[in-house]
């Protein structure tokens, strides 16, 4: 249990403890105070120990204050007791106030037993060795009887407020947990730099796209594309220009997509890859021809390109439709279409998109 729930519910404990003590207080007071005069007065001490437990809470006395309250409630259950009997059932209220402390206290399973074992033995010492005819001063029937109900409400009250509290707990735990591992899942997933999807993303999304359309007919395509001339633009303008130039490349990417089901990834330093499902040859062709104007649109100086005056981006673009052979090779296959459709595309000019249909080589099953 979190340290500061601790602190919290042993504050809780205390003033409880504090406040079932007086309904006792008041029955001896108008009863017969000379009679439990005894009772009352060791009550008077225990309460002062339960809400000594605040004062040590706020001196930030964290562990003597819940040590305090664990021999305090201890004490009671035997003087207490002791004092009128067990009959009237007060001892059963503070073996479960001395419960939940040992419990919200656990530190390791053996600790907790041996804990709860020396607990046990109290209650059990105290319920057999304090019967009415050994007690000081026994509560007279038919007292006792409506004192052993006060005490079973009481039980039951400290444990469903407990209870209550400690769901509170695991529920506010779990949703920590489930907040941070949303985080951690999308730190893993993501670039940091372009906050784009990295590239074990890419290749999960490949090879689901690549499964379901071994399964499904239609069209997938990839584009990959790389900056034109980019080390000359960071050897110009700087790596901190260069990571800037690759942002707003990035965006401008994004824009160009239009359909939610399309990924777009960061490959490698200044290579993205696209995934395009159910887009067939020509229409990937087209959103490549588009992202290559767009980037260039920017007008992002590349003085030192030989390409053009501006940053540009080359593209390489490859489709495939067929359904038959594919679940052999994989996905990759597509990605090296592209790849050699890139490499066509840089040796022909750069600042274009090239297109390659899927290397039909490698779409012949393994073996064949
Ligand atoms: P080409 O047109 O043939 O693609 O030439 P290029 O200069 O773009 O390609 P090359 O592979 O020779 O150089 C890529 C450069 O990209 C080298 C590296 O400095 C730069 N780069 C890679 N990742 C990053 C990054 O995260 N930030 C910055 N600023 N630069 C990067
Ligand atoms: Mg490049
Ligand atoms: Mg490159």
């Amino acid at each position: 249990m979190q340290r500061r729930r601790q602190i919290e519910l042993a504050n809780q404990i205390g003033l409880f403890g504090a406040v079932a003590t007086a309904p006792y207080q008041l029955f001896y007071y108008l009863y017969d105070f000379a009679y439990f005069n005894s009772v009352f007065t060791a009550n008077i001490v225990f309460t002062l120990g339960y809400l000594s437990v605040l004062v040590l809470n706020g001196m930030r006395r964290y562990g003597l204050a819940q040590r305090t309250l664990l021999i305090n409630v201890n004490i009671q259950m035997f003087v207490v007791t002791a004092l009128i009997g067990a009959d009237a059932g007060v001892h059963l209220f503070y073996f479960t106030i001395a419960a939940v402390l040992v419990f919200m206290k656990q530190r390791g399973r053996r600790r907790y037993i041996a804990h709860m074992a020396l607990l046990g033995t109290l209650y059990m010492t105290a319920h057999f060795l304090f019967t009415p005819s050994r007690a000081l001063s026994p509560v007279p029937a038919p007292w006792v009887n409506v004192m052993y109900v006060g005490s079973g409400i009481g039980v039951l009250t400290l444990l469903g407020i407990f209870l209550c509290l400690f769901r509170q707990q695991i529920d506010h735990a779990e949703r920590e947990l489930m907040l941070l591992s949303r985080h951690f899942k999308t730190l893993s997933n993501t670039d940091p730099l372009t906050g784009l999807a990295n590239r074990r993303v890419l290749d999960e999304a490949l090879e689901r796209e690549w499964s379901r359309l071994s399964r499904h007919s239609g069209a997938l395509s990839i584009i990959m594309c790389d900056i034109d001339h980019f080390k000359r633009f960071n050897d110009r303008y700087g790596h901190d220009a260069g990571d800037e130039c690759l942002k707003r490349v990035t965006a401008a990417l994004k824009e160009g997509l239009s359909r939610p089901s399309d990924l777009i990834a960061r490959y490698g330093g200044e290579e993205f890859v696209i995934v395009l499902p159910n887009t067939a040859a020509q229409g990937a062709r087209h959103i490549a021809d588009r992202l290559c104007q767009a980037v260039e649109a920017l007008e992002i100086p590349n003085e030192d390109s030989s390409t053009s005056a501006w940053v540009t981006l080359s593209a390489g673009v490859s489709s495939t439709e067929a359904a038959v052979t594919m679940r052999a090779t994989g996905g990759g296959v597509l990605l090296k279409g592209a790849d050699q459709a890139l490499y066509q595309a840089k040796t022909s000019g750069r600042n274009r998109a090239v297109y390659l249909p899927c290397p039909t080589n490698a779409l012949e099953p393994s073996g064949a």
